[in-house]
This record gives structure tokens, C-alpha cells and sequence, in this order.
């Protein structure tokens, strides 16, 4: 089955009592058992839900795994891989760029366990290499990173931890399983903000997590019910909606992102454009190589003072300034004070964040409406620098 069938027609057959064509939501906490321990295969909602089972078979036949595990939030699957798998006195290597959220379970929650989490530039190899001990249990990157869109060789770095039997976790939120498949690549896990593209309509918080063997999976299912952190059966049946159009998005996320970026990628305003699809772009090669496309996002370092930058991300037609991405209405954020705030301004310098990053989730409007919206803040910030210039002039 191809990958937008899949997105229509896996594990998603018509409902077997009535024929609904579409399977409704079973809004239910329990159900009816024939005798003691004798059900259908569903006893409690937080273990298990027809509306989630769906959604969970539809995630894993499009990772192309077994199993996949559905949780309330992207960071509560996040916490259920890294319990299963850290205790006290174990390490875990992260890649630079991680999500703001990432960065924060890992310093504000885990660490104070015991656990030691040693950041690093994951394209440095070598360095990547060395920073694996025997205390080492997990390897953890996102590609394309948040915000800079920064491409790490998957394959490379699950040969390297392999080597050292560590197992490697993918956060496969910004490319989809629709431009990047981890498992093919090595990965042992995957993760997912569920809530960005997958839900795509920027109406419900959902994560998942996924593993290739049924070994690695079970500590993490097992934390699915046993901490508890589940999704309502309402919010998987949205997701369910939302993913059948999985393909049609990315593709136009994509184009819009590709036309935004070539647009904006010579301006004066602009110091520098961060897209895969560049060839400019540090990652380009990489991820020509283990993307089946450059996914959706765009980031822009606006050659300008802070307070131009607020300007501009406050006051867009089309994209709203609001936290998230991976919806069909566009947003525009601005890492270093939203997403990225729960890095310390010393970390986010070392990263190369810089206070003057825009990030852009291009939605599925028109690429004609959203790169106008962008050029004419540029051209506004232009003319008030003008002004600016000319009321100096009259005051000397
Ligand atoms: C949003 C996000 C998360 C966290 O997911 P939530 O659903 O917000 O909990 C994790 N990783 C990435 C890359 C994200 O963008």
C-alpha cells in the first residue's frame, strides 16, 4: 500500500456493526465484560481504546514499524522512552537544536535524577563517537532541528551508537514519516509531537512513540498505561481526520516553504535563510540523501535590531504569532523568547540561536499570499528605516 492510502485506509476499516464509513469516536472509560476478564479486547480506556487503537495502527504502518504508542503530548511520549530507558547514573547524548521542551525534561527533569545529559554538534562524528561511554543508554537527535532546520546523518550516527550498543532515538516531528523514514535509516525509537503536522490542524496536543523491536516497544507501552498520560478518544479521532490529508499537506507545506525561502533568501534584510532545500544549507546534501523532500519549514535571521524583530512577527497578515507549527493556518514564531525561552541566553549563543531568528511554519494558504505577507514586512521595516533616518537628519 502506498503512503496516502495508508493514510486513508490502514487499520481504519468501515465501522463492522453499522457500515459508518468513517468509525465514531468511543467516547467510553470502560466497557462490558462477558464474564470476569472476559472482554473484546478492551477493558479500560486508559489501556486501551478502539479510536486509539486505530490511530496507533495507522502511526505504525506509516513508520513502518508493528507498534506505535499514543500519548497526550508530545513531551509526555517523550518522558515515557526516557523513563523506560535512564536510571540513575546513566547518560544520554543529545544533538545541539533540540526542541526547547526536549532540552528542558532533560536539564530540569532527568538530570536532577541522576541522570547526566551531554549536548553536543551531532554532524561531529568523531565527537559523537567519543561522547558515548558504557554509561551510555540513548543517543537522541531531531532532524531537521528546531529552529535553524540543522540535517544530521541518521545512518552514520545509528552505526556509530550500534557499535557501543546504545540505542538511538529520532524525533520525526518536522520531517513526517511522509519525507523521512528513521526505522529504514537504524533508528530503534521514534518520537512525535503529534500535535504539528500528523494532527495538522493545530487543534489538538498528541504524541507517539515508536519502536521496530517488540523488545524495545514494551517498556514503553507498559508506561503508556501504567503512568497513564493517554489522549481522549476525541482528540485521536481528530488526529485520525487530520492524517488522512497527511500527503496533500506536506506537499503543499513543502512548496510553500521552497517559495519562501527563495524569496527571501537574497534580501537585504535578511542575514540568512535556513532550509534544507537550499543548497546553501549545511544539511543539504544530507538530507537529499535520507529525505524524501525538505519537509516544511523555514527559519530567517532578519538583518535588524531586536525591536525590528518583534515588529515583524507581531504584526503579519497571514502568519499568526503563536507557538506550534505543522498546521494548514500559517504561524511565525520567534525561538528565542517563545519556543526556545527555556534555554539560557549563554546556551541558546552557544547554539547559534540568535535573538534575531524568525521561524516560519508555512500553512497551506497560497505561496502567492503568504510571500507577500513576508516581503511586505520587509519593506515596511525599510521605510520606517527611512524615517527613522530622515527625523534624525531634521534633528541634527
Ligand atoms: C512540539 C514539539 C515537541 C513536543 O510536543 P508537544 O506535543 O508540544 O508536547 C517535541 N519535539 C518537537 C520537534 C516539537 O516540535
Amino acid at each position: 500500500m502506498e503512503f496516502a492510502t495508508k493514510t486513508i485506509h490502514a487499520g481504519q476499516p468501515s465501522e463492522p456493526e453499522t457500515g459508518s464509513l468513517i468509525a465514531p469516536i468511543f467516547q467510553t472509560s470502560t466497557y462490558e465484560q462477558e464474564s470476569p476478564g472476559h472482554d473484546k479486547g478492551f477493558n479500560y480506556s486508559r489501556t486501551n481504546n478502539p479510536t486509539r487503537q486505530r490511530l496507533e495502527t495507522v502511526l505504525a504502518d506509516l513508520e513502518g514499524v508493528a507498534h506505535a504508542a499514543l500519548f497526550a503530548s508530545g513531551l509526555a511520549a517523550e518522558n515515557a522512552v526516557l523513563q523506560a530507558y535512564l536510571r540513575p547514573g546513566d547518560e544520554i547524548v543529545i544533538s545541539l537544536d533540540v526542541y526547547g521542551g526536549t532540552y528542558r525534561i532533560l536539564n530540569k527533569v532527568f538530570q536532577p535524577l541522576g541522570v547526566t545529559v551531554t549536548q553536543l554538534d551531532a554532524s561531529d562524528l568523531t565527537k559523537l563517537e567519543k561522547a558515548i561511554s558504557e554509561r551510555t543508554r540513548l543517543v537522541w537527535i531531531e532532524t531537521p532541528t528546531n529552529p535553524r532546520l540543522l540535517v544530521y546523518d541518521i545512518a552514520a550516527i545509528c552505526k556509530i551508537a550500534h557499535a557501543r550498543s546504545t540505542l538511538v532515538v529520532v524525533d520525526n516531528t518536522f520531517a513526517t514519516p511522509y519525507f523521512q523514514q528513521p526505522f529504514e535509516l537504524g533508528a530503534d525509537i521514534v518520537v512525535h509531537s503529534v500535535t504539528k503536522y500528523l494532527g495538522g490542524h493545530s487543534d489538538t496536543i498528541q504524541g507517539a512513540a515508536l519502536a521496530k523491536d517488540p523488545s524495545i516497544f514494551e517498556p514503553i507501552k507498559f508506561l503508556q498505561n501504567a503512568t497513564g498520560a493517554v489522549p481522549s478518544p476525541f482528540d485521536c479521532w481528530l488526529t485520525l481526520r487530520g492524517l488522512k490529508t497527511l500527503e496533500l499537506r506536506m506537499q503543499r507545506h513543502e512548496a510553500n516553504a521552497i517559495a519562501i525561502a527563495n524569496a527571501l533568501k537574497d534580501h537585504p534584510l535578511v542575514q540568512r535563510v535556513y532550509f534544507p532545500g537550499l543548497s546553501e544549507h549545511p544539511g543539504h546534501e544530507i538530507a537529499r540523501r535520507q529525505m524524501s523532500g525538505f519537509g516544511g519549514m523555514v527559519s530567517f535571521e532578519l538583518n535588524g535590531t531586536e525591536e525590528e524583530v518583534v515588529s515583524f512577527v507581531s504584526s503579519r497578515k497571514y502568519f499568526t504569532l503563536g507557538e506550534s507549527l505543522g498546521g494548514v493556518k500559517a504561524l511565525v514564531c520567534h525561538p528565542a523568547t517563545m519556543t526556545h525561552a527555556s534555554i539560557p541566553a549563554e546556551a541558546r549563543a552557544e547554539l547559534g540561536l540568535l535573538d534575531t531568528l524568525i521561524r516560519l511554519s508555512p500553512g497551506c494558504e497560497n505561496a502567492k499570499d503568504l510571500v507577500a505577507d513576508l516581503l511586505e514586512g520587509l519593506e515596511r521595516l525599510s521605510e520606517q528605516r527611512v524615517s527613522r533616518k530622515a527625523v534624525a537628519a531634521s534633528a541634527d
